[in-house]
């Protein structure tokens, strides 16, 4: 699902995760592994700045491993607690429980002096639209979602979903929009699946594509696409994948379309191995 974000919607959107907000202990945002800055909302910070966080860095299965080790410990250097996981395998998924307790030690401790009764952390999973969220809280829930019923004071219905004995979720996550100001932003949301091809030009995001894996990874274009070598020219590149791949149209012509489609959907698929598409050295300064 791509939601077409316009200055009303956003505005709807964070009206909309501020109440959930009321209602929760903790954050937890998940972000995708692959491209773990450009999946950001870029306004999170202000927006959840009442809460504590945990970032996710969701579909580590995806993602290129060394390149996930430095984000983690990007975000270890800035105090900000990043677990990695895989929503869709469970991998990562019980330190979850662990970090929140850890992290909320203080204010449950506090509560415990006052005389309250010890509950469940209460938490909210956040993050731009395909990011995993429904996953994840699938995932977490397992099949004994128990509703556990409206909160006090909470006009709208609010379903919690128990993890556990310690955790409880709110089923609906919040939605975010990502960020659009910067075009390499809008290339990676797009190379990685985040967002819809026709919202930028297909070609484009293929050519932004391929020139980060010739950068970055080119033993495995090499390897995909059975290249003796790759040329310097992205066009080159284009037309001897597409002659490999028969995306040859009569008269000799290159479906540059038809080559997109395909190299965007092996790099989904998988097809080059795990891939990153940014690393915390472009960010170290943020
Ligand atoms: P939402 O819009 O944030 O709720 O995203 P979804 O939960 O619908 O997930 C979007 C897509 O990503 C779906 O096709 C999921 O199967 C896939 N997905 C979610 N988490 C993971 C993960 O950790 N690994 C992989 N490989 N795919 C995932």
């Amino acid at each position: 699902m791509t939601i077409q974000w316009f200055p009303g919607h956003m505005a709807k959107a964070r009206r909309q995760v501020t109440e959930k907000l009321k209602l929760i202990d903790i954050v937890f945002e998940l972000v995708d592994a692959r491209i773990p800055m450009s999946s950001r909302n870029p306004m999170i910070d202000e927006i959840v700045s009442s809460k504590p966080r945990i970032v996710l860095l969701n579909k580590a299965d995806k993602a290129d491993e060394a390149t996930t080790k430095k984000w983690l410990n990007y975000f270890k250097d800035k105090d900000i607690a990043a677990i990695a996981i895989d929503a869709q395998n469970g991998t990562g998924l019980k330190q979850i429980t662990s970090l929140s307790k850890e992290l909320l030690k203080e204010k449950f401790d506090k509560m415990a002096a006052k005389g309250i009764k010890p509950r469940a952390i209460r938490a909210l999973i956040i993050g731009i639209p395909n990011v995993g969220k429904s996953t994840l809280i699938n995932r977490l829930a397992k099949r004994n979602i128990t509703k556990t019923g409206d909160r006090p004071g909470v006009t709208t219905a609010q379903q919690w979903v128990k993890v556990g004995k310690e955790l409880e979720l709110l089923d609906t996550p919040g939605i975010l929009w990502p960020k659009f100001e910067d075009e390499m932003v809008g290339f990676k949301l797009a190379t990685t699946g985040a967002i819809k091809d026709t919202i930028l030009n297909l070609q484009e995001i293929t050519v932004f594509a391929l020139n980060f894996l010739k950068e970055h990874y080119p033993k495995r274009l090499l390897e995909r696409y059975g290249l003796e070598e790759l040329p310097e020219d992205i066009v080159e590149l284009f037309d001897e994948i597409a002659k490999k791949r028969g995306c040859v149209m009569s008269g000799g012509y290159i479906d540059y379309d038809k080559t997109s489609e395909l190299v965007l959907r092996e790099i989904r698929a998988d097809k080059l191995g795990r891939l990153s598409f940014e690393t915390p050295t472009e960010y170290q300064e943020i």
